[in-house]
């Protein structure tokens, strides 16, 4: 197992700096596939992002 697996909760964001908080959880054990968009919304800014989650293996 590895544990990048999935998009992280917090990333940076890319507007401000600030943290972008992931709007939905995701469960440890979930399957995310490459190419799924996740929500984000920025702490600060209040801007949403979407995510696209891109596995490196493959
Ligand atoms: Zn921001």
């Amino acid at each position: 197992m590895t544990n990048d697996t999935g998009p992280p909760d917090v990333i940076v964001c890319v507007e401000c700096g600030g943290q972008c908080h992931l709007l939905t959880p995701i469960p440890e054990d979930a399957i995310v596939e490459p190419g799924t968009s996740f929500p984000y919304r920025c702490a600060d800014c209040m801007d949403r992002f979407d995510v696209v989650w891109e596995s490196d293996s493959g």
